[in-house]
C-alpha cells in the first residue's frame, strides 16, 4: 500500500509544467496547421484557448457552442492524439465553451505568481463584446499557392479563367458583377477565387473579403449570439470585393440566405464586386430563394467543365516541374488516364509520388507509381470491356475502330488488332471464342495465335513491350 500522493497522478503543479503546456500547445498548433491548412486553421483552430488541466485531462476553451461542437466533431480525436503524443501525461481532451464571465485571459490553471502563463499566441474571442473581425482576417485567409500563375488553363476552364482575370483587373465592371463560378468539386473554383483576391490585394487600395458560405453562416450566427449583427453587417458592407465560396452550403439555411441576399444587394448597389462559387449554375441551385438565384444569374456566369486528358497532362507537367522531381512522361500519361475525377485527386496522387521519391531517393517509374498509388488506383478501377480495349488500342495506334473487326490484314492494322486481342485475353475473363466473335467473328485459333505472337514480340522488342504494358496498366481493372 502506498502512502501519500503518487507523483504520476499529480497534474502539473509547478511553473515549468505550465511552460511545458504552453510549449506543447504551440507544437500541436503548428502540426495542426500543417495538417489542416492555413484557412481551416484560422477559421476554427485559432479560436481555441487553453483551459485547466485536471489529472490526465486538459480542457480547451472555445468562444461559442457552435465552434465547440464543430471543433469537437472535426478535430476532437486528432486533438487528443496530438496532445497525447506531445505530452503523454495528457490522455484526454475536453472541449468547453468559455463562459462570458470568465476572465479575458483563459484560465490556465497552472499559472503561478512568478510565471504567469498567457495563452500562447492563441487569440481568444471575448465572446459577447468584440465584433467579428472581418477585413483583416479575410485577406490573410487567402492561400498563397492559389494564384493565376499556378492555374493551368485549358479548354474546360479558359472561360472561367478569363472572367476571373477580368474581375481581378477591373472589379465591378458592368456585366461581370456578380461573377458566378460553378463546376464540380476539385476543378479549381476556390483556386480562381483566391487568385482574384491575391491579385486585387496586391494591386493595393482594395479591401477583399473571402469566405466560404459555411464560414459566412458561422460568423452570422456568432454575431447574432453576441448581439453584434450590426457590426457584422457594417463590416461586410464596407468591403470592395466580397467573395463567397461554395454557396450551395446555404441551401436550407433560410436566415443566413436572407442575410446574404441583403448584403449582396447592398454591395452591388454600392458598386462593389461580388464573386460567388457553387457546384451548380444559379438556375440549378434549387433550394436557394428565387430572388437570390435571379440576382446571382444577373452578372457573369462561368462554368468550369470536367477536365480533359490534355488539361490533366498540362496540370501534371506544371506541378511536376514545380516540384523539381523528374516524373517521366509515361507516368504522367498513366496518371492522366487513370485519375479523371478531378484536379484535387490528380494533384494528391502526384504529390504522394513526389513525396515518396524524395523520401526514398528513388526515381519515379511506372512500377513504383502502381505500387505507391495502389489504393488510389484501385478506387478508380472499373471492369474493363473488350469494346474499351479496342477503342483505346485503336486510338493509341491510330487506326479506325472498325478495323478491329474488319478483314484487312495490312500489318499497320493487324498488329494493333492482335494487341487488342492479347489485352482482351489478359484483362477480361472472356474465352477465346468469345473474344474472336468480338473481333469480326474470328476463329478462336486466330485469337490464340495473336496472344502468343504479341507475347513473343514483347520479349524481342522492349519498346513494343513498354507500349503494350502501358496500355495494359491504363486499362487494367
Ligand atoms: P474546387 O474549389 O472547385 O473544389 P479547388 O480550387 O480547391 O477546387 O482545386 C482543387 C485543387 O486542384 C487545388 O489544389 C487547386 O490548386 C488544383 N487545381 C484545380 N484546377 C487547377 C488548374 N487548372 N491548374 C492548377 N491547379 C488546379
Ligand atoms: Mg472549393
Amino acid at each position: 500500500m502506498t502512502i501519500g500522493v503518487d507523483d504520476d497522478e499529480r497534474a502539473f503543479p509547478q511553473a515549468e509544467d505550465g511552460k511545458a503546456l504552453e510549449e506543447s500547445w504551440l507544437q500541436i498548433c503548428s502540426r495542426l496547421k500543417g495538417e489542416v491548412g492555413e484557412v481551416e486553421y484560422r477559421t476554427w483552430l485559432t479560436k481555441i484557448a487553453l483551459g485547466p488541466v485536471d489529472g490526465d485531462e486538459i480542457t480547451l476553451l472555445l468562444p461559442t457552442r457552435f465552434l465547440r461542437d464543430w471543433v469537437r466533431s472535426q478535430y476532437g480525436d486528432r486533438l487528443s492524439e496530438l496532445w497525447n503524443q506531445v505530452l503523454p501525461a495528457i490522455r484526454r481532451v475536453e472541449l468547453q465553451v468559455a463562459r462570458p464571465g470568465d476572465p479575458a485571459a483563459p484560465p490556465l490553471a497552472l499559472a503561478t505568481e512568478d510565471a504567469p502563463v498567457a495563452a500562447p499566441s492563441i487569440e481568444v474571442e471575448e465572446a459577447p463584446r468584440s465584433a467579428p473581425e472581418v477585413r483583416s482576417d479575410l485577406v490573410t485567409t487567402l492561400d498563397t499557392r492559389f494564384t493565376f500563375d499556378t492555374f493551368v488553363v485549358g479548354k474546360p476552364n479558359e472561360f472561367a479563367y478569363a472572367c476571373a482575370r477580368r474581375v481581378a483587373e477591373k472589379p465591378s465592371s458592368v456585366g461581370f458583377n456578380p461573377l458566378f463560378l460553378y463546376g464540380g468539386v476539385g476543378l479549381g473554383k476556390t483556386h480562381l477565387m483566391h487568385a482574384i483576391g491575391a491579385e486585387l490585394v496586391q494591386s493595393g487600395n482594395v479591401s477583399v473579403a473571402y469566405m466560404s458560405a459555411e464560414k459566412f453562416m458561422y460568423r452570422f450566427i456568432a454575431a447574432i449570439r453576441s448581439q453584434s449583427t450590426m457590426e457584422f453587417k457594417e463590416q461586410l458592407r464596407s468591403v470592395d470585393v466580397l467573395m463567397i465560396d461554395d454557396l450551395q452550403f446555404l441551401i436550407g439555411k433560410d436566415n443566413t440566405q436572407e442575410e446574404f441576399f441583403h448584403t449582396f444587394n447592398a454591395l452591388v448597389d454600392a458598386g462593389r464586386q461580388i464573386v460567388v462559387s457553387a457546384d451548380k449554375s444559379p438556375s440549378d441551385l434549387s433550394g436557394l430563394e428565387d430572388r437570390l438565384r435571379t440576382r446571382l444569374g444577373c452578372g457573369m456566369v462561368a462554368d468550369i467543365h470536367a477536365t480533359t486528358f490534355e488539361l490533366r497532362i498540362s496540370i501534371l507537367e506544371s506541378k511536376a516541374a514545380a516540384s523539381g522531381v523528374v516524373v517521366p512522361g509515361k507516368v504522367l500519361e498513366f496518371l492522366a488516364h487513370k485519375i479523371t475525377s478531378n484536379v484535387r485527386e490528380l494533384e494528391g496522387a502526384l504529390n504522394r509520388l513526389i513525396a515518396h521519391a524524395n523520401l526514398f531517393g528513388r526515381p519515379v517509374t511506372l512500377e513504383a507509381t502502381q505500387d505507391v498509388l495502389h489504393d488510389i488506383l484501385k478506387a478508380h478501377d472499373r471492369r474493363v470491356t473488350i469494346e474499351e480495349i479496342q477503342k483505346r488500342v485503336a486510338e493509341h495506334w491510330n487506326i479506325r475502330l472498325t478495323d478491329m473487326s474488319s478483314a484487312r490484314r495490312a500489318r499497320a492494322v493487324a498488329r494493333p488488332r492482335q494487341v487488342a486481342m492479347y489485352l482482351a485475353k489478359q484483362l477480361t475473363s472472356r474465352s477465346l471464342p468469345e473474344i474472336g466473335r468480338k473481333f469480326g467473328n474470328r476463329d478462336h485459333t486466330t485469337v490464340m495465335h495473336a496472344v502468343s505472337r504479341v507475347a513473343e514480340l514483347m520479349e524481342r522488342d522492349p519498346a513494343f513491350a513498354e507500349d503494350v504494358e502501358l496500355m495494359r496498366r491504363m486499362l487494367e481493372s
